[in-house]
């Protein structure tokens, strides 16, 4: 769910560059490695988006519904060159299961305003869930716990911000999730979340940070990398999971700017949130319900990190 202030734009910024630009090298490089795995692309949308202070409107064709690689994706390193260090050892990566399923039972700790630098804000948010029950926090603990394992797998260390039951009956504050990745020196943060909107509105959006400066909020460093992790995000979970960028907000792009988010106001490491798809959505929690689904919308997400990280 996004963390609603109706006061401020949800998009407030149109991304300068999208992330379909770099898409192009992605599909040479995918061409070279595994041209068989190109047979299934299918390019069907396009997509116009232009935001409102861009009178350029780009012309984008977005490749949807192509397959996974099976094997190890990135390029070998040229046998003339010798073997280079492995680029994913010895990085760290949070990832933040958004809200807490132990929220609902403790709204008087969750309502306690918090310092996110900019403004107060609450603390945390009980999340949304599906018209049938199934809650964000559930959602988002699992797919996040799906990308711990992909990553440690690929040699990286994870940790998430919580585990709801596990220790922690509610929360963590807004702040205090913000701080677990600063405090690991993470290389990438990644907060996951799924949208509460009404039916009608579907598919995923990144979230990054603007640049904002006030009491401990400064994001001028991270705003640039963060937006280059969420491009990277962006084009491999529509790889994995076959959905498409939001159709409500973003302009089309899958990408949005906010200035109003604690997680990422107090961030001091490249952090975006992901909003996986709508749970409000008949079709698009028929999705997100299912482990199917949420093992590719991990897949995404981790390829996405470890592309973000050079892997
Ligand atoms: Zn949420």
């Amino acid at each position: 769910m996004r963390y609603e202030d109706r006061s401020q734009p949800s998009d407030a910024a149109p991304p300068a560059r999208p992330w379909y630009a770099r898409r192009a090298t992605l599909v040479v490089a995918a061409a070279a490695v595994a041209p068989t795995c190109l047979a299934g692309w299918v390019l069907t949308q396009v997509l116009a988006g232009a935001g409102p202070d861009d009178s350029r409107p780009p012309r984008i064709v977005m490749p949807l519904a192509a397959p996974a690689p099976t094997a190890a994706p990135s390029p070998a390193p040229s046998p003339s060159t010798g073997a280079k260090a492995d680029p994913l050892a010895g990085r760290t990566v949070v990832i933040d299961p958004g809200h807490n399923t132990g929220n609902f039972q403790h709204t008087d700790e969750i309502d306690q305003q918090v310092d996110i630098g900019t403004n107060l804000k609450e603390c945390d948010t009980t999340g949304t869930t599906t018209n049938s029950g199934y809650m964000e926090a559930e959602f988002s603990l699992d797919v996040s716990r799906r990308v711990r394992t992909l990553l440690e797998g690929r040699g990286v260390k994870v940790l998430l911000t919580h585990e709801a039951g596990k220790a922690r009956a509610w929360g963590p504050c807004i702040d205090e999730r913000a701080r677990i990745g600063n405090e690991a020196r993470a290389d990438a943060v990644v907060s996951v979340h799924a949208d509460g909107v009404s039916a009608g509105n579907r598919g995923f959006h990144i979230i990054l940070p603007a640049k904002v400066k006030g009491g401990g909020a400064d994001t001028a460093k991270i705003v640039g990398p963060s937006r280059q992790l969420g491009e990277r995000i962006a084009g491999n979970f529509a790889r994995t999971t076959g959905s498409s960028p939001a159709n409500y907000l973003g302009s089309g792009t899958g990408l949005v700017v906010r200035d109003d988010l604690g997680g990422l106001n107090l961030s001091t490491r490249p952090k975006v949130f992901i909003e996986c798809g709508n749970m409000r959505d008949a079709k698009d929690a028929a999705q997100l319900t299912s482990p199917e689904w949420r093992q590719k919308a991990a897949q995404g997400i981790a390829d996405g990190i470890v592309g973000f990280l050079g892997g």
